[in-house]
């Protein structure tokens, strides 16, 4: 008798979180997913599984389901240690470490422009994996490393940076629409795509932009070329992306989805 109600106080009980690493996007693949959520937030299924991307500075516990016409099944996502490292950056122009008051007020309003974007939910325009946003991408990233401008800590690395040279062609990485095409003080000439489902892409510190706001995009068009506007010490892309407003690894997002972290 003792042992039958363990076993189904065992039953019960709610089944152990899942760790998974902030910044990474967690992939559930059923047969016949109707839906997803996330936190309350409700998204289609892509391909045949459902994605939970993990903001960069998530923290706590996430509840994710799917649901299928059997009903819908729950999990409980834990944010694990933060695990990048620290990165030192030295020779970065001081004016970018210590903004002065008329550039703090640029900022805000630039930031007040992009925090806009995190918000959109147009239709989904795009599918995985994504496009490489340059026409051979190097070995890089350094996303989420914690950084230090000479010797002040700022925000972590919310994107992936790739060095090419000054003039490369940066690409789209997927249809969409340009949400935001402007040069902004860290950012330098950047732009901001919309794919849908709450995907932003960005490409930063580019020398040229050769689109416009509002203009429609295709996988592969040209977006600029590779610069050193902005917060640089040198020619590089930097690349990031949000979804659903969480900041996660772009390089997750070039490879086969189905090497995600798997939930079941
Ligand atoms: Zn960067």
């Amino acid at each position: 008798m003792r042992l039958l109600s363990l076993l189904l106080l065992a039953a019960a009980a709610p089944p152990e979180a899942v760790e998974v690493a902030p910044g990474t996007v967690a992939r559930w693949a059923a047969d016949g997913i109707v839906e997803c959520r996330q936190s309350g937030r409700r998204s289609a299924p892509l391909g045949g599984a459902c994605y939970f991307p993990v903001d960069l500075l998530a923290g706590g516990e996430i509840e994710v389901s799917i649901r299928t016409a059997a009903g819908e099944t729950h999990r409980r996502l834990r944010v694990g240690p933060y695990p990048y490292p620290v990165q030192e950056i030295s020779g970065v122009d001081q004016k970018y470490v210590e903004p002065s008051r008329a550039d703090q007020e640029r900022i805000r309003r630039e930031q007040e422009r992009v925090g806009a974007l995190w918000k959109l939910a147009s239709a989904r325009r795009f599918a995985l994996p994504l496009a490489s946003p340059l026409p051979k991408l190097p070995e890089g990233g350094r996303f989420g490393a914690r950084r230090v401008f000479n010797g002040q800590p700022r925000s972590p690395h919310g994107g992936a940076d790739y060095r090419a040279a000054t003039g490369t062609p940066v690409l789209a990485p997927a249809d969409g629409v340009v949400a935001l095409a402007e040069e902004q003080f860290f950012a330098g000439k950047a732009v901001y795509l919309d794919h849908g489902d709450g995907l932003i892409s960005m490409s930063f510190h580019l020398s040229e932009i050769a689109v416009e706001e509002g203009e429609e995009v295709k996988r592969g068009q040209l977006l600029g070329k590779v610069g050193a506007s902005g917060r640089v010490t040198g020619p590089h892309l930097h690349f990031g992306l949000r979804w659903r407003g969480a900041r996660v690894d772009p390089a997750l997002l070039f490879g086969d989805p189905a090497a995600l972290m798997a939930l079941e």
